[in-house]
């Protein structure tokens, strides 16, 4: 079990909704100091500060009335943020198509890079021959290799203002965060399986099948 478990809260709506501590191992109760160094930042850090009062105001605003896009365009504006990048996977390329028209269309300067950038090949980073060329699955997936550093030192050379993330693959969206210098918002979480709405298997019947099945695998191998 991790240190703090705030998945274990013993109602839905948890105690620290009221400012009030919870279980055991509630962090409010157990490392109240570091709970304080947060506090420190929102007062100290003014782009930590700006960026999680506006992200709140998008929050009220817009609560169950717009999807992600708007809350995005919203955030957007009220950073001042006028040059926008897209880190887009090329299996999304019609969806960050849409969405930098639809920003245009809101008046941001729009960047958008492939993740295909720059044709590294996969043995260049160190990718196994036996995954170059098929997934596991069976399809192709071909031997240039995903370019998230590419991607970040692309948008960074634009000077963009924010980047927004549409469909890179897990652990791509990792070294790109790492490396983008403006500020990294993901809008589409990449996942095949489930027209990229990763939280569609959580409480279904097939989803949940999948993870038993898988997890039993897992533990006979
Ligand atoms: S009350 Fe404490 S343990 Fe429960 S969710 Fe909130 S911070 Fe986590």
């Amino acid at each position: 079990m991790g240190k703090y478990t705030c998945h274990l809260s013993k109602s839905n709506i948890a105690p620290c909704v009221f400012n009030r501590p919870g279980i055991e191992n509630c962090p409010m109760r157990i490392a109240p100091e570091i709970l304080e160094e947060a506090k420190k930042i929102y007062k100290d850090d003014e782009e930590i500060k700006v960026i999680t009062k506006n992200a709140s105001i998008v929050e009220a605003a817009g609560y169950i009335k717009w999807p992600r896009l708007k809350d995005t365009i919203e955030f957007a504006k009220l950073q001042g943020y006028s040059k926008l990048g897209i880190a887009f996977c090329v299996g999304l390329t019609n969806e960050a198509k849409e969405v930098a028209n639809i920003l245009e269309r809101y008046g941001f300067d729009v960047t958008s890079i492939c993740c295909k950038t720059g044709g590294l090949s996969k043995s260049d980073v160190g990718v196994p021959k036996e995954y170059e060329m098929k997934s596991k699955t069976g399809y192709m997936i071909g031997t240039v290799t995903c370019n998230p550093v590419a991607q970040a030192l692309l948008l960074n050379d634009a000077k963009t203002d924010m980047n927004i993330i549409v469909g890179l693959c897990v652990g791509h969206d990792i070294s790109f965060t790492k490396y983008s210098n403006a500020p990294v918002t993901t809008l589409i979480a990449k996942d095949r399986m489930t027209q990229h709405a990763p939280a569609s298997v959580l409480f279904t019947h097939y989803g949940k099948s999948f993870f038993s099945e898988d997890i039993r695998n897992q533990k006979k191998n």
